[in-house]
């Protein structure tokens, strides 16, 4: 049975009214799923926030420490600022700035317990794939994707395969694991984008697959790369665990990337990965219009629980869409069909050839 990992933390913090993670997502999640019945009470659990200690096992006890202080503070000192990256645009100083991704970490750490026996969780308050040892980075203060998978191990879990299909590369799991032979990464990303890493001849060492595409990547184009690339490489590598990273800024409507998926993708490759390994993980990552991260990762939800998703949404789960807002900025305002539906339509196109001449690439590998 699927469990969804959540926690209220999520509802009310933000990184700040200029920041894309002012929106609400998590809890859009969790109010949509239980609006459908669709989370019982024992389909859910609440994350544990993660001890500095048990941080360390990957991230630097200074660092950690500077996370703790700067959660009082209104600005970070300058060395906060030159050593960890805190305090920046991007990874800003806010009221929850430990608890918050010490709870997307305590996230992972029960998720990986939950499927130390064999099981599948999804934790959509995770995903900080950018987050490095001793600084933030990209919005991520820590990376509670290579705790997970550091947590797997402890559990006696040793070949995992890490899927990363968010708009931007993971530059902080390659990081950790690039050279390890008993870590797969697979990611696909934008060319051209931030961080700029995981280019097609980055091979991180020989474990590596890393596919950047090219803007209005489509649904058609992602299932030539879940034929083509994903599903051989993880049945040639026979993972004892999976963690598919989700982020849902792939998603055509995102305001932070020009991809062109729709959720149907996210919802394929999440089906698709559950009977390759006896472990599965399912996390959260980018994803900044409020509407199509919720909506894409509570469809992520029904593949892995089992859930058949309506053709339109119940009221109260149309309510909830309808409650949503940007927060500020000048962005547009939800196409109609994002409001009374879950499931997008289909983003079918052709697929390029400069797709089909990387897949080649990294088969030939
Ligand atoms: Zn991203």
């Amino acid at each position: 049975m699927a469990i969804l990992i959540g926690a209220e933390i999520y509802r009310h913090s933000t990184y700040g009214r200029q920041h894309p993670l002012r929106v609400p997502r998590v809890s859009t999640v969790i109010d949509l799923a239980r609006a459908l019945g669709w989370l019982p009470p024992d389909r859910y659990r609440t994350s544990p926030r993660a001890k500095p200690e048990a941080l360390a096992v990957w991230h630097h006890s200074d660092y950690l420490a500077a996370l703790q202080v700067g959660e009082g503070m209104e600005h970070p000192t300058p060395e906060m600022l030159s050593r960890f990256h805190l305090g920046t645009l991007s990874n800003p100083v806010f009221p929850e700035m430990f608890r918050r991704p010490a709870t997307g970490a305590g996230g992972m750490f029960l998720a990986a317990e939950l499927v130390a026996e064999g099981g599948v969780v999804q934790v959509p308050g995770a995903g900080t794939h950018h987050g490095l040892p001793d600084r933030a980075n990209g919005f991520c203060y820590l990376n509670d994707c290579v705790l997970g998978m550091l947590a797997l191990r402890r559990l006696g879990v040793r070949r995992i395969a890490y899927v990363d299909i968010d708009a931007h590369h993971c530059d902080g799991v390659q990081h950790a694991f690039a050279g390890d032979p008993d870590a797969l990464l697979i990611s696909t990303h934008e060319e051209g984008r931030w961080p700029f890493t995981g280019t097609l001849d980055d091979d991180g060492g020989g474990n590596c697959l890393n596919l950047p595409v090219p803007r209005g990547f489509n649904d058609t184009e992602m299932r030539a790369v879940l034929e083509d690339l994903i599903l051989p490489a993880l049945q040639a590598f026979r993972p004892e665990a999976i963690i598919l990273q989700c982020g849902a800024d792939a998603v055509e409507e995102d305001p932070l990337a020009r991809l062109s998926l729709s959720n149907n993708a996210h919802m394929e490759v999440a089906a698709a990965l559950r009977p390759l390994a006896p472990r599965y993980i399912v996390t959260g990552g980018g994803g900044y219009n409020p509407w199509t991260v919720g909506r894409c990762w509570t469809a992520v939800w029904s593949v892995l629980s089992g859930q058949e998703v309506p053709e339109h949404l119940p009221d109260d789960a149309q309510t909830i869409l309808r409650d949503l807002s940007w927060r500020g900025g000048a962005r547009p305002l939800p196409a109609p069909h994002i409001l009374t539906t879950l499931r997008d339509p289909p983003r079918e196109g052709p697929v390029r050839p400069v797709i089909r001449e990387r897949l080649a690439v990294l088969r030939g590998r």
